[in-house]
């Protein structure tokens, strides 16, 4: 092993760390790093960089080195999974799924959880065509406490049919991610829940984030 000075107190910039990360990585034809191995020839302090860039794996991702054995839930796949098909405008492909600008998770982890990617979007389906169970006795604790029988936040099975039944287009100007990728799209309260509007599925609408911004000028929801 060669012997390096490393300097205590200095403060690498996210650039050099990338570097390092990405150079310790190739030359021992790692898959994948783990703290420990990056550690055992790495020039930085690992604990710097998760700190640095928020987590160990996001500092892998930033330096395009594959976070393999990231353990993913289900709900996590699925939310990601959403995001992506959100993002296109229509049902993402497995290679979707491996690009950085739309999905967090690459399709790896979905292969490595459902076998195959058409199996992960059968289950996806299903799990969003599942009902919501409600526990009456926590509607009843959140009306006394907000006066509204949902909570403000739309969960993921809302969201997603949501954006089906309006085919992933904005409700107001019909902008859809599919035909221009630059379109956002968001779902949102119509009747603004802070005044009085429910979390359910005939009073939430997609909208493009242009007419969103303009709706909340005018409701100032
Ligand atoms: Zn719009």
């Amino acid at each position: 092993m060669k012997f390096e000075y490393k300097p205590y107190n200095y403060r690498p910039s996210n650039s050099e760390i990338i570097e390092d990360l990405q150079k310790v990585a190739n030359k021992n034809s790692f898959s994948t790093m783990s703290m420990r191995q990056y550690a055992e020839f790495g020039r930085f302090d690992t604990s710097t960089i998760s700190r640095r860039f928020g987590t160990w794996n996001n500092a892998l991702q930033a330096a395009n080195i594959e976070t393999a054995q990231q353990f993913w839930t289900v709900e996590q796949l699925f939310e990601n999974i959403e995001v992506v098909w959100r993002k296109k405008g229509r049902q993402p492909t497995r290679r979707d799924m491996d690009d950085k600008d739309f999905s967090s998770i690459s399709s790896g982890a979905y292969l490595r959880k459902f076998g195959r990617w058409s199996v992960a979007l059968e289950q996806f389906v299903s799990y969003v065509n599942q009902d919501d169970t409600f526990d009456e006795s926590s509607i009843e604790t959140l009306a006394e406490v907000t006066g509204h029988k949902t909570k403000r936040d739309i969960n993921l099975r809302l969201r997603f049919k949501v954006l089906m039944r309006d085919n992933f287009r904005c409700s107001s100007c019909g902008a859809s991610p599919a035909k221009d990728p630059s379109v956002e799209l968001h779902v949102d309260h119509i009747v603004p829940w802070s005044r009085g509007g429910e979390t359910t599925i005939d009073n939430l609408q997609t909208l493009c984030s242009k007419c969103n911004l303009g709706k909340s000028d005018l409701t100032l929801d």
